[in-house]
């Protein structure tokens, strides 16, 4: 994790409030990329100019796909995109509202106990389904976790492995995107998850139901943590498109952006005020 970040989130909250100002003094109807923002392909250059160039690149060719697609994310309710990372932490009496139990659905559990957030039920159901017509039973594994398990868990690998691997595989409490109740591990929660027949469907689908991979392979340095084929988070139908479509299927990427430009693309957003 670059020590540098905190630093560079502030230079752009602070350049990205001068812009916008510039900006909605200057929307005029006409320069505008769609009519549902007040965003010009200025604005838009400037808004994606610290992503890393190839999603810049691939955002500036569609501007006008990418807006339509932020708007439906927009439209979802934002506690699905919290930013919880290593420099991004949760209240320790953070309790997701709506949480219920697991076995009180149709789904396999490793355990009896396991919750998410009832809002996510759904497309739950809806992945579990369309798996079980393939002949592929999903296993939910770890789920909901408080404040004071994710401690345990976390005080527990310390313990056993030492804080470096502790910290590349399980989060302090508070960064913990389990205890947003949003997110799930499947099947065995291992190295050898993705060979599986299961974890094999869930990697291609899963985004088809809103549900995308916290932690990539390869990008330990964006993220935080080792690959972990196993986590997901529910980030909604048209969250996992824009994750798959502009941020190269990166979700830590997608959700810094959203998170440092959500005010301003809420405030540019035309008809909604
Ligand atoms: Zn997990």
């Amino acid at each position: 994790m670059p020590a540098h970040r905190g630093c560079r989130l502030f230079f752009h909250a602070s350049a990205w409030v001068a812009y916008a100002l510039i900006s909605v003094a200057a929307a005029g109807a006409g320069n505008r990329i769609i009519p549902e923002f007040s965003i010009s392909l200025d604005d838009a250059r400037q808004m994606t100019a610290t992503l890393p160039a190839e999603l810049r690149v691939g955002i500036m060719a569609r501007p006008d796909k990418f807006l339509r697609l932020m708007a439906q994310v927009l439209d979802q309710p934002p506690y699905l995109f919290v930013l919880v990372d290593k420099l991004h932490a949760l209240s320790p009496d953070y309790v997701p509202p709506d949480l219920v139990a697991l076995k009180d659905y149709p789904v396999r559990t490793s355990w009896p106990h396991l919750m998410l957030r009832k809002a996510i039920i759904p497309a739950v159901l809806e992945m579990v389904g369309a798996a079980k017509k393939e002949g592929v039973i999903i296993t939910f594994s770890s789920t909901y976790r408080s404040y004071d398990y994710q401690q345990g868990v976390y005080d527990r690998e310390v313990k056993m492995y030492g804080k470096e691997i502790a910290d590349r595989e399980s989060a302090h409490p508070g960064l913990s995107q389990h205890q947003l109740g949003t997110a799930i591990d499947f099947g065995t929660i291992s190295d050898g998850y993705e060979k599986t027949r299961e974890g094999a469907w869930v990697a291609a689908h899963a985004w088809q139901y809103g549900f995308t991979l916290s932690y990539p392979a390869a990008y330990e340095q964006v993220t935080g943590y080792r690959y972990e084929s196993w986590h997901y988070r529910y980030l909604t139908r048209p969250g996992a498109l824009m994750q798959r479509q502009f941020f190269g299927d990166v979700q830590q990427y997608f959700l810094e952006f959203l998170n440092q430009h959500r005010p301003a693309l809420e405030q540019m957003r035309t008809g909604k005020n």
